[in-house]
């Protein structure tokens, strides 16, 4: 590790020797970073850098599935097929589904992708889905927590190697290219990193990236400051960072469903984000004196608009959140107009892809309800898993 030195390649591959992986494949997969012109000068910043990682072939970005999932599953795959691992099986609310479901047809690797029936219609890739990827919908459910239950139960009782959360190492790595190329492109760090949370993976992915270009010697700049948008009236991390409020993952947390019921940038709607834990994501805002956003979906559309209106690319929910955190950071104070800002927009769906390409749905292997939960009914799905 220790030295930064990109490859001369066009993907995320470019900093194979600061991935798992220990080789690369060919893919249209990697982070792009462009200096704002017109959203700088609407919001009166110096210096604006945009990290455009979902897919926009206009401004570099060519990521299948729309989002920086893209960089968590090329390259867990790959690491999970070196270890000599058979499968992977994870739970998703739609985009890290599409995007392991893309690396697994790429690869031809099995993925066991549990995802809520609410989901379904964001299932599709710009290929046709293999056979390698086994999609189990859970009927009747939009609730991404009882997926991860689920894919925890399905994991152990059948022995599919779990994805892992924010301990793949893999995922975090493939995630913290973003600020890897910020560093390649403008030559050190910003000053301020700013993101749309739900697990805060990409938050820690982005701090630790930054720690080891610290480290490299080679690349200047300070820690940056993180701040990380959710969406109001569900904000855990925001809440737990701001008033200490513990996060609490279970159901029967009053009113809990229906606030995130009532959030447009679902995917963030992550109920059990590894907060408080060691390297978590209290520790990486302790760290880089970090502050929290939590945004209306209100001013998730405006931004929206703002941004589609001056950087000509329109953008999903959870960016629109992190565009919609950059105001209020800026309107608070929080960080002044001549400091250098890393904006991360996370995806932008299927806006463009559909322009480019027929979108395939991904067709359900297994249905099933949360009753099937139970163990003895799991252990009678014993001849889909042999
Ligand atoms: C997953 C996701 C996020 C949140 O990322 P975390 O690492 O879970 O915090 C933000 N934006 C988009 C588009 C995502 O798919």
């Amino acid at each position: 590790m220790g030295e930064f030195r990109p490859h001369d390649r066009n993907d995320l591959f470019r900093f194979l020797d600061w991935l798992p992986p220990s080789r690369a494949v060919e893919t249209p997969i990697g982070p792009a970073v462009y200096r704002s012109e017109r959203l700088a000068a609407r919001l009166g910043l110096d210096e604006l850098y945009v990290g455009l990682n979902g897919y926009a072939p206009e401004r570099g970005a060519r990521n299948p599935t729309g989002s920086f999932k893209d960089f968590e599953a090329l390259p867990t795959l790959l690491d999970f097929r070196e270890r000599g691992l058979k499968a992977i099986i994870l739970a998703s609310a739609g985009n890290t589904a599409r995007a392991f479901a893309h690396a697994a047809t790429v690869l031809d690797f099995p993925a066991y992708l549990v995802v809520p029936e609410g989901m379904l219609d964001r299932l599709w890739l710009p290929i046709h889905p293999s056979d390698a990827v086994r999609l189990i919908v859970i009927d009747e459910s939009r609730d991404y927590a009882a997926a991860i239950e689920l894919a925890a139960r399905l994991s152990v009782q059948f022995g599919i190697p779990p994805e892992g959360g924010a301990r793949n190492v893999a995922r975090r790595e493939g995630m913290g290219t973003a600020v890897l190329e910020h560093a390649r492109v403008v030559g050190r760090l910003p000053r301020h990193y700013v993101q749309a949370v739900g697990s805060g993976t990409g938050a820690i992915a982005a701090w630790e990236a930054a720690l080891r270009l610290r480290q490299s010697g080679q690349v200047p700049g300070e820690l940056p400051v993180l701040h990380l948008a959710q969406n109001a009236p569900f904000a855990p991390i925001h809440d737990a960072w701001t008033r200490g409020t513990p996060i609490r993952p279970h159901e029967d947390v009053p009113g809990q469903l229906a606030r995130i019921d009532r959030i447009t940038a679902d995917v963030l709607a992550n109920r059990n984000p590894p907060f408080a834990v060691g390297g978590g994501v209290g520790d990486a805002l302790r760290a880089t004196d970090g502050t929290t956003h939590a945004v209306t979906n209100e001013e998730i559309a405006v931004a929206r608009r703002l941004f589609e209106e001056t950087e000509g690319i329109p953008i999903g929910t959870a960016a629109g959140a992190a565009v919609a955190a950059l105001g209020q950071a800026l309107a608070g104070g929080r960080m002044s107009r001549d400091e250098s800002v890393l904006l991360h927009i996370t995806g932008n769906d299927d806006a463009l892809l559909r322009r480019d390409y027929a979108l395939h749905p991904i067709q359900p292997w297994l249905r099933l309800r949360t009753d099937d939960l139970a163990p003895e009914r799991i252990a009678r799905l014993a001849d889909r898993f042999a």
